[in-house]
């Protein structure tokens, strides 16, 4: 599996010259395989992914639909070639529910063009429906999350490889058995990682964890390898650098946007 982060920014873009190296765009990963290419969130990143013709299918899966997470969606030029099937889904809700929401969220007052209501090749699957058109290549589980209005993470295994992609939650102490397991084995983990510990005092209740959590977490879990994403927007490159030289374990970092891994 070839693993590309598009975006690592949380809730909001950011442009400026502080943030060049670890980048400004908002969520959206993907996942490579010889048959499938599948990508989980649609936020500003997605605009600059290539989406792959040569591919089958197209799979989209949403970890929940606060805006950072699904603005980028109608800016991917690759959209709108016919004969590329996109299929859309998220374990958050059924796919009536799923559909209802996209269809609010880019409907006439929010957005231009209902790509979801206007696009033959654009649809919106059950978990189920998508999970079993990939399951000949990848396997693909869900959790449920912390986090306001609901999230879901995702994991994805490949022949004994797996990604996990933990956004957004906001880590509590009972989540720490159910993590652990969804976790087990995990080759990449992907870790919401939006306040310190100090700033996370005052956002109790905001949806998110911690940068010390992702390195207490790594710790137990055994992951080989935690990648924390979803930085503050007002994190710049010198604050981040800053954190990461406080970094104790060699298996914690930070995402930066097109950092690539071969898993
Ligand atoms: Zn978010
Ligand atoms: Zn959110």
């Amino acid at each position: 599996m070839k693993f590309t982060i598009h975006g690592v920014r949380g809730s909001v873009p950011t442009p400026g010259i502080e943030f060049v190296k670890y980048g400004g765009n908002t969520s959206c990963f993907e996942i490579e395989t010889c048959e499938s290419q599948i990508f989980c969130d649609a936020g500003t990143g997605f605009r600059s992914a290539k989406l792959l013709n040569d591919r089958k299918n197209v799979w989209v899966f949403l970890t929940h639909f606060h805006h950072d997470h699904i603005q980028g969606f109608p800016f991917n030029h690759g959209l709108f070639s016919e004969g590329q099937q996109i299929s859309v889904s998220s374990a958050l809700h059924d796919k009536k529910t799923t559909s209802a929401i996209l269809k609010q969220c880019f409907s006439e007052h929010f957005f231009p063009v209902n790509i979801f209501a206007s696009l033959n090749h654009l649809s919106v699957e059950s978990f189920d429906v998508a999970t079993d058109g990939l399951k000949q290549d990848v396997d693909v589980s869900f959790i449920e999350l912390d986090h306001p209005g609901g999230a879901v993470g995702y994991s994805f295994v490949k022949e004994n490889k797996k990604v996990v992609i933990l956004l957004d939650n906001e880590f509590q102490k009972p989540q720490l058995g159910g993590l652990l397991e969804f976790c087990k084995d995990g080759d990449l983990l992907i870790w919401d990682g939006m306040f310190t510990k100090d700033e996370l005092l005052n956002k109790r209740g905001w949806g998110h964890s911690s940068i010390e959590q992702a390195e207490e977490f790594t710790e137990l879990s055994g992951v080989k390898k935690t990648v924390i994403c979803h930085h503050a927007p007002y994190r710049s490159d010198a604050d981040i650098d800053l954190l990461k030289s406080r970094i104790s374990s060699d298996r914690v970092s930070f995402g930066c946007e097109k950092m690539s891994f071969y898993i």
